[in-house]
């Protein structure tokens, strides 16, 4: 049971987790957590909430755990007395990582308990055992924080002393569990919606209000630390500095016309840089810039922290905007040279001199000590306009009624070397994390963003490389994958280089060319037109298709679904291509 004065044990933890992974219905979920939760510490309750959607870290701590599944797989079989093949045998019944440790911790002799002191870990280390030895939620928890920090010579074999301390220290559940928050795969099935459904029911506070100060303040699980503490949700509807704050999105539209309609006739329309979002911080002479996804991108972005200071009018600012690489002559550089620039964590100077960045803004959130979330996008602009100054720059805007000078702007886009414009309206609030219909954008070339679920070795030149990709699209209902096309195009190669690395490191079944991942990577594909296809189960393919950029910046969840796609086959009656498949053709 939760609480006492030892604290609570993991396998409490684990056994909640395994209770909400097999409960269908989504309101139990988050009933069984809400009880769970809210008996615990704040210090505990946040970690638990963490770990059970598949996190250690908070997404703009610079910690990574460093662990593959052929490691946890080297140090669970190293624990039972049994030769590989019966290891690989009993796993085999395991439809993931997780399942398998289970099954080969259940059925299989272990070997003597190594306990926990003979690793010298002490506190903070796995240490934090409970009663009679056993793992506590909080020493688990530390135990995996320390793996970020594990490095240098010897690291290796460092980290795996500790993760066999924690899986000696584990029963089966406990060790399901932990592989699967250790592979960052949590087969839980607790999205973050029923997390704060869970965080609402625990702390008697409104779900709108919980959502909010998630998006606001750091995730589900600091809002629940702030109710258990006894403060006051409420104090985290406002943005600080260095809690990034989940950026408000945008919703695609055909044209521009459409989307002045949609707005009620009148709207403002700004480019659509092909950049990477940032969110810049700056307080106390410190600027730190955070990604889409809310990690701290601030050493990438050397020429972007020189501007805030140099350019920054104010004492204390959050803003939000892209940053882009820039040529001599002012145009965009291709988002290929920009992502090298974040690809690398050393970056050269000359990297750095070649692909020059700069910073256009478009958004406000916090002015010295003031949020700013809550007024109008028009007021949001002008405060912008004026605690900026070069070589911080708004980004090009204009207002309008008439759907021609709208056209004529999102040419003036286009032919300036961008994506083409977002339309705002102008009475919006600026609402984290929504991707709402206050924000419509508008590109000239279509496109989606799919997962890469497995990828086949190319022919001839190719061969060196996986560079066949299975494009996946999400099924809105089940939350599962669904193949909707394959292309090997888009990709230079050096990314072919890249993503080849990258898809053996989330490797799951390696068979002759043939690769499947674990649904890491995301990317951007434009493509001809979409077309029925009883080749694939969801029933649409893409023609055509070929990847405009690697999103590193989006995780899987984002991905477009199989309904988006679904909108785009040809109406009935008009005329449907013969081919069957184009996809990669
Ligand atoms: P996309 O894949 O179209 O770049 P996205 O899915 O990353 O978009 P959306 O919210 O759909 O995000 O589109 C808005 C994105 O466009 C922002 O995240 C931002 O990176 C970029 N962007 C460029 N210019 C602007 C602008 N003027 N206002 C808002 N977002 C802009």
């Amino acid at each position: 049971m939760p609480g006492g004065a030892r604290g609570t044990l993991f396998s409490d933890l684990a056994s909640i987790a395994r209770e909400v992974a097999s409960t269908a219905s989504r309101r139990e979920k988050a009933l069984i957590l809400a009880r769970f939760l809210k008996d615990l510490s704040p210090d505990e309750a946040t970690h638990a909430a963490m770990l059970l959607t598949g996190r250690v870290f908070h997404p703009w701590e610079p910690a990574r755990l460093n662990v593959s599944w052929p490691t946890v797989w080297r140090v669970v079989s190293s624990l039972v007395s049994a030769d590989e093949r019966e290891v690989r045998e009993v796993a085999s019944a395991g439809v993931d990582l997780g399942e398998a440790v289970r099954l080969v911790l259940s059925a299989l002799p272990r070997k003597r308990q190594e306990t926990l002191a003979e690793f010298g870990q002490g506190p903070g280390g796995v240490g934090g055992e409970g009663a009679a030895g056993r793992l506590t939620l909080e020493g688990a928890y530390s135990a995996l924080r320390s793996l970020a920090g594990i490095s240098g010579p010897g690291s290796r074999a460092r980290r795996e002393a500790v993760l066999r301390a924690l899986f000696s220290a584990a029963d089966p559940d406990e060790a399901w569990l932990l592989a699967n928050v250790l592979v960052g795969e949590t087969r839980l099935g607790l999205s973050e919606g029923i997390l704060l459904d869970a965080v609402a029911a625990a702390l008697g506070t409104p779900r709108w209000k919980v959502e909010r100060a998630a998006a606001v303040a750091g995730g589900p699980a600091e809002v629940l630390r702030e109710g258990l503490a006894g403060g006051d949700v409420s104090s985290l509807l406002s943005p600080r500095t260095f809690i990034p704050v989940r950026p408000m999105l945008a919703q695609p539209a055909d044209d521009v016309g459409e989307a002045l309609d949609q707005l009620g006739g009148e709207a403002s329309l700004e480019y659509k840089l092909d950049g990477v979002r940032v969110q810049i911080h700056f307080r106390g002479g410190r600027v730190a810039v955070y990604s889409r996804r809310m990690s701290d991108i601030t050493s990438s972005v050397p020429e972007v922290v020189r501007g805030t200071l140099e350019g920054l009018r104010v004492d204390e600012a959050i803003l939000d905007g892209e940053v882009v690489a820039e040529g001599r002559d002012g145009r965009p550089l291709p988002f290929q040279l920009l992502m090298r620039r974040f690809r690398r964590l050393d970056l050269p100077e000359e990297v750095v001199r070649r692909i020059p960045l700069r910073a256009y803004l478009f958004d406000v959130l916090l002015v010295d000590g003031r949020p700013t979330l809550d007024e109008p996008y028009e007021a949001r602009r002008r405060i912008l306009e004026e605690v900026i100054s070069p070589p911080l720059d708004p980004v090009p805007s204009i207002a309008t009624s008439d759907p021609d000078e709208a056209g004529e702007f999102m040419e003036e886009a286009v032919s300036a070397g961008h994506e083409g414009v977002v339309v705002k309206r102008p009475s919006s609030p600026y609402v984290p994390g929504a991707r709402g219909g206050n924000w419509l954008k508008v590109k000239r070339v279509r496109t989606v963003d799919l997962v890469i679920v497995a990828a086949e070795r190319g022919y001839g030149r190719r061969h060196r490389w996986y560079s066949d990709y299975h494009l996946a699209a999400r099924d809105p209902e089940t939350g599962e994958l669904v193949e909707v096309g394959k292309t090997f195009k888009g990709l230079t190669d050096e990314e072919f280089e890249w993503m080849t690395g990258k898809l053996r490191s989330i490797a799951v079944e390696e068979r002759g060319g043939f690769i499947r991942v674990r649904p890491e990577v995301v990317v951007e594909v434009a493509f001809s037109d979409v077309q029925r296809s009883p080749k694939y189960p969801s029933g649409v393919a893409l023609r055509f298709a070929r990847i405009v950029r690697i999103r590193t910046d989006k995780s899987p969840e984002e991905a477009d679904t199989v309904d988006r796609l679904r909108e785009l086959l040809p109406r009935e009656g008009e005329r449907e291509e013969e081919q069957e498949e184009g996809g990669g053709g």
